[in-house]
């Protein structure tokens, strides 16, 4: 059969390229949006930034700010990202929670700071957080069942959409599990328990670990100060909101929470449970039509002073 001989027919072939073009877009538009966002090459570091008093440096790149006395907030205050990675020690062992992009060693940095084995628990598989050329001993990350399968004698290689290290030219690594983390399960530090939430939204296999005994949250990149990315491949809307349940579900009114990213110097990015309250009421207003939000993609809603939430545009949020 051919159209090309009529006048419908070439209108037919016309719609079907341009609804064909269309869906090529909308398929690949995570690739295309990213493209334009990132250039590929390993940014210029910032200039050096005034910190608090408090803040100590080390390897004239990193901040270091107790928390509490077993508690340390690790900051790369050079790197544009502003990322914060947490060092949570107990009596027998530390959780590095988070390791940034690798530009620099921040193993040695934890290791200055605790002699106990140090386990890293990556928040998600985002370049910016899983350390890259940085590697450890032991390393634990959430199980879930479409990780396990595809992690042959725990060697699990990153895809590139949950790395996304090509936007600074960072090869997608190889993680080498040493122990898996059932959701809901406790790390047992010694005298001291991080439980693992399941806190999806800006990606699917994202977590959040809740010390119970001093009702401290690490939210990664669920929840920080400043624009939280819920556009990106694997970012769903609706387990934005499941994360949030699971997070106001878990703590209590005005938990501290410490994100992944800050917004502008000094100090750690602190928010508390009434944020994610805020997040949680967006998200439904959201997902109910009554928001407004501003932009086309991506499209900006603002949760709170310190908040924004960067979607899709609204016929492609993920609600299902
Ligand atoms: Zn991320």
């Amino acid at each position: 059969m051919s159209f090309s001989g009529s006048t419908s027919g070439k209108v037919f072939l016309a719609t079907a390229v341009l609804i064909a073009l269309a869906s090529t877009i909308v398929w690949q538009r995570h690739y295309l949006i990213l493209n334009v966002m990132a250039s590929g090459e390993p940014p210029a570091l910032l200039e050096t930034s005034a910190e608090h008093i408090s803040s100590r440096w080390y390897d004239e790149y990193f901040i270091v700010e107790n928390i509490d006395e077993r508690t340390f907030a690790i900051g790369e205050p050079l790197y544009y990202q502003q990322n914060f990675s947490y060092l949570i020690v107990g009596n027998e062992r530390a959780v590095l929670f988070d390791a940034g992009p690798g530009y620099r060693d921040i193993r040695a940095v934890a290791e200055s700071l605790t002699e106990l084995p140090i386990t890293f628990v990556p928040s998600h598989f985002h370049y910016d957080h899983t350390g890259n050329q940085v590697t450890f001993e032991r390393v634990a990350v959430v199980d879930l069942p479409r990780l396990r399968s595809r992690a042959k004698d725990n060697q699990l290689t990153l895809t590139w959409s949950e790395h996304l290290g090509s936007m600074e030219g960072i090869e997608t690594p190889t993680l080498h599990i040493t122990e898996w983390l059932p959701i809901g399960s406790e790390i047992d530090l010694g005298g001291r328990k991080l439980r693992v939430l399941y806190t999806p939204g800006h990606t699917n296999d994202s977590i959040s670990l809740l010390d119970t005994s001093n009702g401290l949250l690490f939210s990664g990149d669920f929840i920080y100060p400043g624009p939280l990315y819920a556009f990106l491949p694997n970012s769903s809307l609706k387990e934005y909101l499941e994360g949030s349940n699971n997070i106001l579900r878990e703590t209590e009114t005005n938990n501290p929470i410490f994100g992944a990213h800050r917004d502008s110097p000094p100090g750690i990015p602190t928010l508390s449970t009434a944020d994610v309250l805020a997040l949680q009421r967006t998200l439904i207003s959201i997902r109910d039509g009554a928001a407004t939000g501003e932009g086309l993609y991506p499209r900006t809603y603002k949760v709170n002073e310190r908040i924004d939430l960067l979607t899709e545009p609204p016929l492609l949020q993920d609600w299902r």
